[in-house]
């Protein structure tokens, strides 16, 4: 019979035995004889010449607490400040309870009580250490991040769960810490100043997580993560604002972090650090705060999210998504008429009611659902606008919005142009408003796809215009029919003259590029007035009608009729 290669692997495995006392060395012995060889040594002193011999090939050391000469913490701590030697896992024994997490806490794996347990036992456990040592061994050779040297975020993701099996029982918290704008930092100072700024944080976690028993990695960038055992007063912060100040002086308003304390083991750890990452960006941008807990609200709304997600396809189905339209009225041209609407979707829930776009549509935007309800609302929209082109003899364009993945579809433009001819009508019957922010972060891709759009005849409308980034000479460059002015730019206007004054200069800019103004959320008559002074071409908005279902939308539409009839004869 040949042993298997498994078999000689284990035949060649060394374990040291370190005990005072001869009938613990035997009885050990006796129990791992069979599967491992076993070394022995009387003392820490002993202990270390064997393991300094057999560094790279000893797979497990099993440690007395209380020795004379040199005692099992004293060789605890001579390993654990050696390369070599940190490298090798020890299995403590001991009579005393209490010297479990002590010696845990100096880097032991595990241990084993005194009097000794059953055999087999004993022997799962000096197992399962090697076994997981061995995994953790094999992965770190690579598995650095180069510009910290902390772990990279694959090895701390495994490394994780290896404690987690270690420490079944240690409360752990999973902390984000991440710095504000360093984008800024890097094209402020440079890149090289930027980069010793990580080094110098991820020094510092490592400095913190050695002397806490957890772990830490770089995430990306600039963002790392850290599982840590629970501390109800977490210095963590503190410790690496510390020794990062020297060098920035306002890490105090940089760094932030985001606490998911005292983890649930049962959920997975990619989600627990979802959660901490998810209260450190809840305080993103907020210069009064700089720790967030995961807390029980995030909780209901992580929880609200994962049953809107579970519920679309059914909604869907069940015709649960209606679209409204929200009339927009021209306002420069005598009487206000109506020239246009925009499809807003809305989702009557069988359970929750009424669903608020703004909830729905960021959770949807985030998982790529929104691309199905997107193309529902589209199609949705077209067959309206035909509908009412039939029953009216009136083409009433309808603008439907697109989020910035949609855009990023290859099909896309192939797509809006099914639709809007499968549905009979024009490009002049269709509009498409793409927010202002997309602009910002891929605008070549965006601006060709626009292009594309525009040389097909649709007319483009930029969405919440003054609420993204895009500086007037990027805006010149940008092919865009409309504007649309975000509601909380002309919120105050009627009593705030800088408002106003900023709808003025949107103004002058817009004329100069040819550019359609239009003003949405106008819910007073005193602001009216005013964007109609400032010559503002349409407004959309409460003050003439809230989104509504196309039955009521065709009082519009009649009224419309009547006043081209009127202005016509
Ligand atoms: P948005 O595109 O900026 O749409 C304007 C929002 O302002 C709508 O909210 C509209 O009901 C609301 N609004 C209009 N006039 C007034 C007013 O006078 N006062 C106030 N306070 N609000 C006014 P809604 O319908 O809740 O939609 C919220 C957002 O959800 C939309 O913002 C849009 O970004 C998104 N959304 C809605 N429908 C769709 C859709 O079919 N697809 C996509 N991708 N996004 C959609
Ligand atoms: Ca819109
Ligand atoms: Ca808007």
């Amino acid at each position: 019979m040949y042993e298997s290669f498994e078999d000689r692997l284990k035949f060649r495995k060394k374990i040291l035995i370190v005990d005072d006392e001869l009938i613990n060395r035997e009885m050990l012995a006796n129990i791992i004889g069979n599967d491992y060889e076993a070394l022995t040594a009387e003392d820490g002193n002993q202990a270390l010449d064997v393991m300094i011999r057999y560094h790279d090939t000893l797979s497990l050391v099993l440690l007395d607490l209380l020795m004379p000469v040199m005692d099992g913490y004293e060789l605890l701590s001579v390993m654990k400040n050696d390369a070599n030697l940190s490298r090798i896992p020890v299995i403590v024994l001991t009579s005393e309870v209490s010297a479990e997490v002590k010696s845990l806490n100096m880097g032991a794996a595990d241990f084993i009580p005194k009097p000794f347990d059953a055999p087999e036992v004993i022997l799962a456990r000096i197992r399962k250490t090697i076994q997981l040592h061995e995994n953790i061994n094999i992965l770190s050779a690579t598995q650095y991040d180069e510009l910290t040297s902390l772990f990279n975020r694959e090895f701390f993701m495994e490394y994780a769960v290896v404690i987690d099996q270690y420490y079944p029982d240690v409360k752990m918290d999973a902390v984000v810490l991440d710095i504000n704008r360093f984008h800024a930092i890097n094209e402020m100072n440079g890149r090289a100043y930027g980069d010793e700024i990580l080094r110098r944080v991820g020094s510092a976690i490592k400095e913190y997580v050695r002397a806490n028993s957890g772990i830490g990695c770089r995430y990306n960038a600039d963002s790392f993560y850290i599982y840590i055992p629970h501390s109800d007063t977490p210095d963590i912060l503190d410790f690496i604002t510390e020794r990062v100040q020297e060098k920035m002086d306002d890490a105090q308003n940089r760094l932030r972090i985001g606490i998911y304390p005292d983890v649930d083991r049962n959920i997975e750890i990619a989600r627990r650090f979802d959660r901490a990452l998810l209260a450190c960006t809840s305080i993103r941008g907020n210069f009064s705060e700089n720790t967030a807990y995961y807390n029980e609200k995030m909780h209901e709304d992580e929880a609200f999210a994962e049953r809107l997600m579970s519920d679309m396809e059914k909604g869907l189905s069940d015709n649960q998504f209606i679209v409204y339209y929200q009339p927009k009225f021209a306002i420069q041209d005598g009487d206000p008429y109506l020239t246009s609407a925009e499809a807003l979707i809305r989702w009557k829930h069988p359970e929750l009611g009424m669903v608020s776009p703004g909830r729905f549509i960021p959770v949807f935007e985030k998982n790529g659902m929104i691309r199905k309800l997107d193309r529902f609302v589209w199609k949705e929209a077209a067959s309206q606008v035909r509908k009412w082109e039939d029953k009216f003899g009136i083409t009433i364009p309808v603008s439907v919005n697109v989020s910035r993945i949609d855009m990023m579809d290859r099909g896309f433009v192939g797509l809006i142009t099914d639709i809007v001819n499968s549905a009979g009508i024009g490009p002049d019957g269709y509009m498409i408003e793409v927010t202002e922010s997309a602009y910002t972060d891929d605008s070549d891709k965006l601006i060709e796809v626009v292009n594309r759009l525009r040389a097909l005849g649709f007319r483009i409308e930029m969405d919440d215009f003054g609420t993204g980034y895009s500086s007037l000479n990027m805006l010149s460059a940008l092919p865009v029919d409309v504007l649309k002015l975000d509601m909380r730019f002309i919120r105050n206007i009627h009593t705030n003259p800088k408002d106003l004054r900023m709808v003025q200069l949107v103004m002058e800019i817009a004329e100069y590029l040819n550019m359609t103004v239009v003003a949405e959320g106008v819910e007073y008559k005193e602001q009216y007035e005013l964007l109609k002074e400032a010559g503002v071409q349409v407004i959309q908005g409460y003050y003439f009608s809230k989104p509504v279902p196309p039955e009521e939308f065709e009082v519009f539409i009649k009224e419309r009729i009547e006043h081209d009839n009127n202005t016509s004869s």
